[in-house]
């Protein structure tokens, strides 16, 4: 009987150790975009039980002497699919991982890309966000999605950037840029210099409702420069890779420009913020996915910006 139950057993942890051997080494498919810089694309959904959060953009960038990693995904699991595809693919260490901005599917991968010499990189505000959300962002993670995070995977960046950083991967640059408040007010955009691609995660949505968790004044801004930029492609956080730039901003500037002139003109008229939740931007429903589970967010924060403009 004993011998029976310890074979059980050894069975059992045999198996475990096999299936969590078979889970580690777990791949994704990702999409080369130009030489050494893949993606793998996130689908329209929101967070949930079943995608656990990872339905963003995540990729990176192959140097000769480093790699790059440009977010790490919605939860740890992700991000160790995301390091096991790295491997697959180029033996040339990770030296960074950038952190676009606070968002949980852009950033709860890191814990499986600590290790020594990967250093994170996040905007000079990132720290301060995380350590702002985090106690909310790893309780929703357990109810909604179904992953237990821990205080471990707040990780904060050791490379903060204020205005822009340069990063050599060994023949190929990378510009980090820090933006000014836009979708949130911890925006990095990366340039790779030798593909022309402009990395720009959620600072442009594609297909998907623009989602305002910063200043919609100051995301018109911040895009008005960007549009100037000479690039071959732009990689936004949800969406396909567009080759036209700036042609590509349009149904995005477009959304945020009458979201500008509507709230603003209501305001104008001394209507509430109840009334422009309801009647603000309705004429752009239909055109975007996710238009109900974000539009009446974006007009409640868009009518607390332009309140008390001048
Ligand atoms: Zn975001």
């Amino acid at each position: 009987m004993k011998y029976t139950m310890l074979l059980c057993l050894s069975l059992f942890f045999s198996l475990f150790t096999v299936l969590s051997q078979a889970q580690t080494k777990e791949t994704f498919e990702v999409q080369k975009i130009a030489p050494g810089l893949y993606f793998h694309f996130g689908h329209h959904e929101l967070p949930n039980r079943e995608n656990h959060g990872g339905i963003a953009n995540i990729g990176f960038v192959v140097g000769k002497s480093c790699v790059a990693v440009l977010d790490s995904g919605g939860n740890p699991q992700q991000g160790l699919v995301l390091k096991n595809t790295i491997e697959k693919i180029t033996d040339v260490p990770i030296c960074y991982v950038i952190n676009s901005h606070v968002h949980p599917d852009h950033v709860f991968g890191n814990r499986s890309f600590k290790g020594k010499g990967v250093q994170f990189i996040g905007h000079k505000n990132l720290a301060r966000a995380l350590q702002l959300r985090s106690a909310f962002y790893l309780q929703r993670s357990e109810e909604q999605l179904g992953v237990k995070l821990t205080p471990q995977d707040i990780v904060l960046p050791d490379i903060m950037v204020a205005d822009s950083l340069t990063l050599d991967l060994g023949g190929r640059l990378l510009t980090v840029t820090a933006h000014g408040s836009a979708h949130t007010d911890n925006d990095l955009s990366v340039l790779d210099k030798s593909s022309q691609t402009l990395w720009l995660s959620d600072l442009l949505f594609v297909e998907h409702l623009p989602v305002i968790d910063g200043s919609l004044k100051g995301w018109l801004k911040e895009l008005k420069e960007l549009s100037l930029l000479k690039v071959k492609r732009v990689v936004p956080g949800h969406g396909p890779v567009m080759g036209d730039w700036p042609a590509a901003l349009k149904p995005q500037v477009d959304y945020l420009t009458m979201l500008l002139k509507e709230v603003r003109s209501m305001i104008k008229q001394g209507k509430f913020i109840e009334q422009a939740i309801v009647e603000a931007g309705q004429t752009a429903a239909g055109r975007w996915a996710l238009f109900d589970a974000f539009h009446k967010k974006n007009v409640t924060l868009v009518f607390a910006e332009l309140e008390w403009e001048d």
